[in-house]
């Protein structure tokens, strides 16, 4: 073990159990919210339940009872996590849209 700090920002360990609006809404079959860098949604039209998304960033994605994933809380884990997340969707379902530049950032 290194002695090397995660970056977490101080004082938000991400550990409490967040309330279950984190600013996400659900439009038709779109789950978003706006996270510290991207307004992050899901298609759940695409989604197919493979729950990757879930395992990457577990405090952003959840599955709802129709097993399709949708957004908790789009602060939830970090910008990285949240890339990562959307990377290991096996159809695409998850967009990210630079909430500065307005850019899709994935996919
Ligand atoms: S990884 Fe994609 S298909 Fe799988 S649950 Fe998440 S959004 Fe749905």
């Amino acid at each position: 073990m290194q002695d090397d700090q995660t970056n977490q920002p101080s004082g938000q360990s991400g550990n409490a159990s967040a309330p279950a609006s984190g600013g996400a809404t659900q439009e038709g079959s779109i789950s978003k919210g706006e996270g510290n860098k991207f307004l992050v949604e899901v298609d759940q039209n695409i989604c197919i339940g493979a729950a990757s998304c879930v395992a990457l960033a577990s405090k952003v994605f959840q599955l709802n009872s129709e097993n399709k994933a949708y957004v908790v809380d789009p602060k939830g884990d970090s910008d990285e996590e949240i890339i990562q997340a959307a990377k290991s969707c096996p159809t695409n379902a998850i967009k990210l849209v630079n909430k500065e530049t307005g850019k899709i950032e994935y996919p």
